[in-house]
């Protein structure tokens, strides 16, 4: 089987966005991947329990998904609802899935409290941008994920081939190992 990329199910065209719609990605490098059977797609906030549709929610005070996941920092709903635990509990279940599918390479959607990986909101509903990455991205990365946006789907196809180039070449060094012994 490929190698598998996760990736965020908005993006897919799922119609799981807070406000009910999706952000469908019609980039030709997701096109082949879904070709080659190697999408496997997720929602972290459907999957940690929430709604859809749902009041949008930032992560407070400019903070980090990663703090959320350390129990340092909260996300908060419009409607001022504590959601931090359906965060984490979405991001565990992403991490879970990945893996469980030996997933090295993430694609999610930018600018979410959840997926965004280059930045997020700050946490005051202005529309302010902070350069940090929501708790989905935090949870992947944390557990060695390469995780990229929308935006940058060359440079995720580059990662990807890289390392099935790698992979590859060990299971060539491994099997010139065992014909030698
Ligand atoms: Fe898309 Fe991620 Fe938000 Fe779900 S949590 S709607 S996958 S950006």
């Amino acid at each position: 089987m490929p190698a598998q990329i996760l990736i965020s199910s908005c993006l897919m065209g799922m119609p799981v966005r807070y406000d009910g719609g999706s952000k469908r990605c019609l980039h030709p490098v997701l096109t082949r991947w879904q070709d080659e059977g190697r999408l496997l797609w997720l929602c972290p906030e459907s999957e940690g329990g929430l709604p859809t549709p749902r009041p949008p929610a930032e992560i407070t005070s400019g903070a980090s998904g990663a703090g959320v996941l350390l129990g340092q920092a909260r996300v908060l709903d419009s409607e001022g609802s504590d959601v931090s635990a359906a965060f984490v509990r979405g991001a565990e279940a992403a991490v879970k899935a990945a893996l469980a599918a030996g997933i090295r390479v993430a694609v999610l959607k930018e600018g979410s409290p959840s997926c965004g990986s280059a930045w997020i909101a700050d946490g005051s509903f202005t529309g302010v941008r902070v350069a940090r990455e929501g708790v989905t991205a935090a949870g992947l990365k944390a557990v060695g994920v390469q995780v990229f946006s929308e935006n940058q789907l060359d440079e995720a196809a580059a990662c990807l081939a890289e390392i099935e180039r790698m992979s590859v070449a060990s299971a060539e060094s491994s099997q010139q190992r065992s014909t030698l012994r």
